[in-house]
């Protein structure tokens, strides 16, 4: 063998190696059945010697990689992941799930599930019990809405033989935003909206109603109102576009618009009906009174800490009117508006002078106000909440911010408390005016608090101020920083947008409900909220010892040098 042909041998030779080893890489690279091992991260010493900077640069390296990583795995799959989205759009068997009937029309039920197939008798026999769903046929190489062959009743079970019964139609709309015609047998002996309810079915309007609509939908309508601030409208809207299930040729629906059914007093009502549920309210005294209250603030043995605050963003526009009759949920949080204004309007204008001494952002609102009032006839939101963040007064505003405002919701705490209990401390962003006015005109009720200026709010006071009534130099907040109005004020303050244009009253009970659900939200939490904040207290107090010590000792230090200072030179 020639030399040449020595290293051609030896060349192909490394080439097949290479291959092999490419394969071997190829196969390392498939995906296994079993969940890969993560690499153990090793550190080595130089590693651990270098600066800080590289380290967060190689987690920031890591962090993309594995962000690459993620998305590369998405676009491998996603074609096959929407070809069988398609390929499921036709059956995967012709057998019926149920009795084994192989049929060319098989009949799917989305909301049964994905594994739901049916041949005729089955789907009547189960959607004669499971009601409101939307199957679906297998027609000329399509799936078509199943109209079923026999008409199913809804009828009570204990009233079945009722003499006084009859059958109406009724559309019934669903959790999908699908319409169901449905059959439903009533008696005179008690009104439909009733028989409605035993169903979960709210029904539109209180008398006869013609549409009903699914609790679960009427939940989450509420649900996402409450937390996540979406109108009515914009729900409506959402349930329509939602392609649930699947997309099959759909009937011309009965009910041509669902927010037009639900807009008048139906889901006001269904809110209203929703919180005396949840708080068992006509079958427990005790339970009401837990519900409206802080469960620590209620033991008559704590201090109470209240803060108050204004807010200029939840308005109310004239045009939006009065609505008619009294609020919904009218005694909850609120205060008597009508007494509220009379004393505001008796207590004079002065009060709005008192302070701008010792801070300037205050000077803002009354320019904001003024300009902005004609069209308003609710200028903002007066409130206050305890120290656990726990919602408790609220009144409306008519005006700015004044005085008079707060001094009506502090005579209403001491003429409501209990005459062990008056003692308690005041937390809000112009306490130092407010205690000042007190002082030269109620000295009486001045006399029931210890006011404070919450912590980030006394930046804008001047030194003295903040010496005086800044939480960080007040006795008795501890760590209370007293921004909790601030808090509530971010949730509530998106319901902005919907509730000015709200009749009074409605505007009333959103705000209510409001209130309660930012209420619960925190009592759910509270246990852990607190242990946090107790061990946060405990570690500062720790903290505050060492260097108090350390302090004193330098101190003595410094007091023996001066001394010895001191000795030497005389
Ligand atoms: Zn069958
Ligand atoms: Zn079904
Ligand atoms: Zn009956
Ligand atoms: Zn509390
Ligand atoms: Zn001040």
């Amino acid at each position: 063998m020639s030399l040449r042909s020595k290293k051609f041998v030896q060349k192909i030779k490394v080439i097949k190696y290479k291959e092999e080893r490419k394969e071997i890489e190829i196969v390392k690279l498939e995906p296994k059945c079993s969940v890969p091992k993560k690499p153990k991260k090793v550190v080595t010493e130089e590693q651990l010697d270098q600066p800080t900077t590289s380290v967060v640069q190689e987690d920031v390296r890591t962090y993309v990689s594995r962000k690459t990583k993620e998305r590369e795995g998405w676009e491998t799959v996603q074609p096959s992941m929407f070809r069988a989205r398609v390929e499921e759009m036709c059956p995967s068997t012709w057998e019926c799930c149920f009795c084994g009937k192989e049929t060319m029309h098989i009949i799917h039920c989305p909301d049964c599930g994905p594994t739901a197939h049916y041949c005729e008798e089955c789907c009547t026999q189960i959607h004669s019990v499971v009601l409101f769903h939307k199957p679906c046929v297998w027609k000329n190489d399509m799936y078509v809405p199943h109209e079923s062959s026999s008409e199913t009743c809804i009828r009570r079970k204990d009233h079945n033989e009722c003499p006084t019964a009859y059958t109406k139609t009724l559309a019934v709309i669903s959790l999908s935003g699908h319409q169901h015609k449905i059959n439903m047998q009533f008696c005179k002996c008690e009104m439909e909206s009733v028989t409605l309810v035993r169903f979960r079915l709210w029904p539109s309007s209180p008398e006869v109603p013609r549409v009903a609509f699914d609790f679960k939908l009427m939940e989450l309508a509420v649900v996402l109102q409450l937390e996540g601030c979406l109108s009515l409208k914009s729900f409506c809207d959402a349930i329509i576009q939602s392609q649930n299930g699947f997309p099959v040729m759909v009937r011309p629906d009965e009910v041509k618009d669902i927010y037009r059914s639900l807009v008048g007093d139906s889901f006001n009502e269904y809110r209203f009906h929703r919180s005396q549920f949840n708080n068992r309210e006509s079958y427990d005294e005790n339970h009401v009174q837990m519900a409206n209250e802080c469960p620590i603030c209620c033991e008559s043995d704590v201090t109470k800490i209240i803060s108050l605050d204004g807010n200029f963003g939840l308005v109310h526009k004239k045009s939006s009117g009065q609505g008619t009759g009294v609020p919904r949920r009218k005694e909850k949080f609120f205060m008597d508006q009508d007494k509220v204004d009379t004393f505001v309007s008796a207590y004079g204008q002065d009060a709005k002078k008192q302070n701008i001494n010792c801070s300037d952002f205050q000077a803002g609102n009354i320019i904001r106000s003024k300009k902005k009032t004609d069209k308003l006839d609710i200028t903002g939101l007066f409130g206050s909440v305890c120290q656990h963040d726990i919602p408790q007064l609220f009144l409306n505003l008519k005006h700015g911010e004044r005085l008079a405002y707060s001094v009506h919701l502090l005579q209403h705490l001491v003429d409501n408390s209990e005459q062990d209990e008056r003692a308690g401390i005041i937390m809000y962003d112009i306490a130092c005016s407010l205690q000042r006015h007190l002082q030269k005109e109620k000295k009486d009720l001045q006399a029931n608090f210890k006011f404070v200026v919450p912590v980030f709010h006394s930046y804008a006071h001047n030194m003295a101020c903040q010496l005086e009534f800044g939480q960080r130099f007040v006795e008795g907040t501890g760590l209370n920083d007293g921004e909790g109005v601030e808090r509530l004020w971010s949730y509530l303050r998106k319901f902005s947008s919907i509730t000015k244009e709200m009749t009074v009253s409605n505007r009333h009970h959103l705000l209510v409900d409001a209130l309660e659900h930012y209420s619960n939200r925190i009592k759910e939490k509270l246990g852990e909220r607190l242990k946090a904040m107790l061990e946060k207290a405990k570690k500062l107090q720790e903290e505050t010892f060492k260097k108090n010590y350390e302090t004193y000792n330098f101190g003595k230090k410094l007091n023996d040098l001066v001394y010895k200072i001191k000795s030497n030179s005389f």
